[in-house]
C-alpha cells in the first residue's frame, strides 16, 4: 500500500463525462488498497476563459482580483469529481488550497509555496477518504488568494507530494510521457522511458509545457519520485524522472528538443563600446520588471559595438519603447526588433562528455537555410534563435540528426 499524489490536467478533466473516467481510475487504485490524494486543474480552456472575461473590464487586471477570478476553474472541477467520486461509492472530499492550508508568498499569478498543513488531509486519509486539492492555487499570509502561474497545478501537486512524503506523484496528461520533442510538432517523437532531473528542468524551462518547471525544481528539492502518465490509456508506465543517471545504459547525447515561441528580439546597434553599457540598455529593462533571457554583446569596432537581448513576446513593445526613449542618452545609432523569431534549443546530459554537439547542430541548420540569429549555451544544453516560421522544420531536421526518431531507434 502506498501514498500516491496524482495530478490531472485540463484536458484530462475537459469535460463531466472525462471526470468521470479519472473517478473510474482512481477506483482503481483505491481498490489495490492505495492511499490518495488527487489535485486538479481547470477544465481545459477554463483559465483563459476567465482572464479573457478579467480583461473585459480591466486591460491590466488588479492581480490580486485576477487570481479571485482565475482560481474559481479549479474550485469546480473538484467538486465534480468528489460527486463523480461519491456516486461510485467511495468517500472523498474537495478542498481548495486556503483550507489545506497550502501558504505562499503575495506574488500574485506567480506565487511560491512556502508551507502546506497536512493535518486536514491525514486525518481524511486515515478515514479512508480520497483527498481532492485545486491545483494552481493557494493562500498568502493576509489571506488574500493567490495561484501559482499557468501551468502552476504541476507544482500543486508536487508540493503537496513532498509534505506528505508520498511515494509517488504522477502526473496524468493528454499524452503518455515526455517525449524526445513535442509530439505535436514531430509525430515521429519517441516516449522515453526515464529522464533525469537535470534534462527535465533544461526542457521544462526551455519551453517544453508537458511540466511546469517549478514542479520539477520542487521534485528536485524534496527528493520526490514523478511520473508522467497518460489519463487516456489504461496501461502504461509513463515516463519517471530519475535523480542518479543509469551508468548501465548507453546514454543519448541529445535527450530531447525543446522550443518556445514566446521570443522576441531586440538589437540596439551601435552603442559606444565602454564599460557599463550592458548595464545602461538591461538596467532600466529590468526596472520595468521584463525578463530578458539570451544576450549577445558583439566584440567592438571602431569604438563602437552591437547589443542584442531576447524577452519574453508580451513584453516586446513595452521593451522596445523603453530602448527608444533612451536612444539619445545611450548613444545608440539604432534600435530594432523582431518579435517573429523562437528558440529551439537541444538538451542531454550525454554533451558533457561527447563535443562536436553544437557544430551538428548549426549544420544541420545551415543545410536547410536556416540562420542563426542568437545562440547561448550551458554544459548540457544548447539553444538557438531563428525565424520563427522555420520552427516546425528545425524541430523534425534536428530530431533526425540526433538519431530520436522513433524509426531510426526502434
Ligand atoms: P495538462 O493540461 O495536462 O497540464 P499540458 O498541455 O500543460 O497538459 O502539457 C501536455 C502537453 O505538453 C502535450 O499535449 C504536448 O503537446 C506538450 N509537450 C511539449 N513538449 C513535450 C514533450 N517533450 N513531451 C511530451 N509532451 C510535450
Ligand atoms: N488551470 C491553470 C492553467 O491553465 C493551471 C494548470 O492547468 O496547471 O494554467
Ligand atoms: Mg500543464
Amino acid at each position: 500500500m502506498a501514498l500516491i499524489v496524482q495530478k490531472y490536467g485540463g484536458t484530462s478533466v475537459g469535460s463531466t463525462e472525462r471526470i468521470k473516467n479519472v473517478a473510474r481510475r482512481i477506483a482503481k487504485w483505491k481498490a489495490q488498497g492505495h492511499d490518495l490524494v488527487v489535485v486538479l486543474s481547470a477544465m481545459s480552456g477554463e483559465t483563459n476563459r476567465l482572464i479573457a472575461l478579467a480583461k473585459e473590464i480591466q486591460e491590466t487586471p488588479d492581480p490580486r482580483e485576477l487570481d479571485v477570478i482565475v482560481s474559481t476553474g479549479e474550485q469546480v472541477t473538484i467538486g465534480l469529481l468528489a460527486m463523480a467520486l461519491k456516486e461510485i461509492g467511495l468517500e472523498a472530499k474537495s478542498y481548495c488550497g486556503w483550507q489545506v492550508k497550502l501558504v505562499t508568498d503575495s506574488a500574485h499569478g506567480k506565487a511560491r509555496i512556502s508551507s502546506i498543513d497536512e493535518g486536514v488531509m491525514r486525518a481524511d486519509l486515515d478515514a479512508g477518504r480520497v483527498v481532492i486539492v485545486a491545483g494552481f492555487q493557494g493562500v498568502d499570509e493576509n489571506g488574500a488568494i493567490t495561484t501559482l502561474g499557468r501551468g502552476g497545478s504541476d507544482t500543486s501537486a508536487v508540493a503537496l507530494a513532498a509534505a506528505l512524503k508520498a511515494d509517488e506523484c504522477q502526473i496524468y496528461t493528454d499524452v503518455d510521457g515526455v517525449y524526445t520533442t513535442d509530439p505535436r510538432v514531430e509525430p515521429e517523437a519517441r516516449r522515453l522511458k526515464t529522464i533525469t532531473f537535470e534534462e527535465m528542468i533544461e526542457l521544462a524551462s526551455l519551453g517544453s509545457k508537458v511540466l511546469q518547471i517549478r514542479s520539477v525544481e520542487f521534485a528536485g528539492k524534496y527528493k520526490v519520485r514523478l511520473r508522467v502518465l497518460s489519463s487516456f490509456e489504461e496501461e502504461g508506465e509513463g515516463t519517471l524522472i530519475t535523480f542518479e543517471e543509469d551508468e548501465s545504459m548507453e546514454q543519448a547525447v541529445v535527450a530531447g528538443i525543446a522550443f518556445d515561441r514566446n521570443e522576441a528580439r531586440i538589437n540596439v546597434k551601435g552603442v559606444p563600446d565602454r564599460p557599463g553599457i550592458a548595464y545602461q540598455i538591461l538596467g532600466p529593462i529590468a526596472d520595468a520588471n521584463i525578463e530578458v533571457d539570451m544576450i549577445i554583446q558583439n566584440v567592438g569596432d571602431h569604438g563602437a559595438t552591437d547589443f542584442s537581448f531576447t524577452v519574453p513576446r508580451g513584453e516586446y513593445n513595452k521593451a522596445l519603447s523603453i530602448l527608444r526613449d533612451m536612444q539619445t542618452h545611450v548613444g545608440a545609432a539604432r534600435v530594432e526588433g523582431d518579435d517573429k523569431v523562437a528558440k529551439i534549443s537541444i538538451v542531454g546530459v550525454g554533451m558533457r562528455s561527447h563535443c562536436g554537439i553544437a557544430s551538428t547542430m548549426f549544420r544541420t541548420l545551415a543545410e536547410e537555410g536556416i540562420n542563426i540569429q542568437l545562440i547561448s549555451t550551458s554544459e548540457i544544453k544548447v539553444s538557438v534563435l531563428i525565424d520563427e516560421k522555420y520552427l516546425e522544420l528545425a524541430v523534425r531536421v534536428l530530431h533526425k540528426a540526433f538519431g530520436l526518431d522513433q524509426k531510426i531507434s526502434a
